[in-house]
Parts: C-alpha cells; structure tokens; sequence
C-alpha cells in the first residue's frame, strides 16, 4: 500500500478523530454497511445536534426493553402480544410457519396472507446442534391442540435448513394432528434463498402456489 500521507504515516491510519472512527466500525459491523457508507453515516452522525443524538442513542439503548416476544406466536410485540394475534380480522385457522421474525414482515409487505403467524426462531440444524426441540415449537402444538387451526403452511426459507425444518416438522404435525391441512410454500423462490429479504411479488407467488405437503 502506497503511503496518502507526507510524513510516511501509511494509508491505514485513519483521517479522523479516534471517536469518529470507532463510530464508523460500529456502523461497519451492520449488514450492508460498508467502510465508506459508515464513515458517511458516521459525519452524518456528528453533524447532529446533541438533543437528536442523545435520543438516537437512547432508541438503541431502549431496544431490548421495549421490544417483546408476543406469548402466543413468538412475533416482536410492543406488549404481550403481537399486532397480528391482537387483530380480531385476522383468519386463526391459518397459521404460517417462518423462522423468523424478519420473515413475518416480508410476507406481511406481499398482502396475500391474512392468517396468523409462529415464529420457530431458529431452523432445525443438527450439524449446528439445533434440534427441533429446541425451537419454539411445543407453543405451536398448544396452539393446535385448541383445535381452531385448519391449515397450517409451513413457510420456512428455500435453502437446506429450512426444507429440512419444514419436513421434519410437517411429519410431526400430521402424526399428531391427521385433521390439520399442511402445505409447503411453493419454491419458485431460488433455492438457498432467505426468505426474510424475498420481495413482495416473489413472496405473493409463493404463498399463493403453495402445495400440500406429501408426508
Ligand atoms: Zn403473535
């Protein structure tokens, strides 16, 4: 590397204050944040008043106590449930199956689910020692054992993981509730594909020709 400096100093050394860059590789570390974008956000930052920073700071820092996990689907919520479980419109005899939370809002922006939603918070991954066990899925039979459920689409992503959560997890349903209707989104979404960031057209497509599934 050539040296930007007169003065020898390499060009790793930073142009900025110390806390500017410490700023700038916290920005780095979120996804799809490069070196560049996060020394630009973090100027941004500074140029800031400090009312609006010091309530930029405490919306991060209030996150975690603000944000909760609705009791019955697994969802973000602002209180004990979450908006779609507290919506009396909303169709309960359909539940869709993700992963996560981010995938929720992804099939949420496609408007072609009305259902509610459970959210495993994980993807059965015995290689990464996850089992199914350890996925949010005993609060699923609960919900099935009420017996208002018809159908159950099982909407996990497109790639290994989530085919293999959404098979295994389709075989212990239909053995322990024959009634319930189990289908599989249709994957005309690339396959290893993360279905959190599908956009709103793929999303519909998918939920739209979703198909039983065979166990
Ligand atoms: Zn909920």
């Amino acid at each position: 590397m050539r040296n930007s400096r007169p003065g020898g100093k390499s060009s790793t050394v930073s142009e900025y204050p110390e806390a500017i860059d410490r700023l700038t590789e916290t920005l780095n570390g979120l996804p799809g944040i490069g070196k560049r974008n996060a020394e630009r956000l973090a100027m941004a930052l500074f140029g800031w008043n400090q009312d609006r920073l010091a309530d930029f700071a405490e919306q991060a820092a209030s996150l975690h106590e603000r944000v909760f996990t609705c009791e019955a689907c697994g969802h973000l919520a602002d209180g004990e449930r979450c908006r779609y479980c507290l919506d009396p419109t909303r169709d309960p005899a359909v539940i869709a199956v993700v992963e996560d939370a981010k995938q929720v809002i992804a099939i949420e922006k496609s408007h072609m689910f009305r259902g509610l939603y459970h959210v495993l918070g994980g993807k059965f991954s015995p290689l990464d020692g996850v089992e199914i066990e350890d996925l949010n899925v005993e609060s699923l039979y609960e919900r099935l054992d009420q017996g208002k459920v018809r159908e159950v689409i099982l909407a996990t992503s497109p790639d290994v993981d989530g085919e293999a959560t959404a098979s295994y997890l389709a075989n212990l349903l239909a053995e322990r509730f024959p009634q319930l209707s189990l289908s599989r989104i249709a994957t005309g979404l690339p396959v290893g594909s993360d279905l959190s960031y599908a956009d709103s057209a793929t999303m519909a497509s998918a939920l739209s020709s979703r198909r039983t599934f065979e166990t």
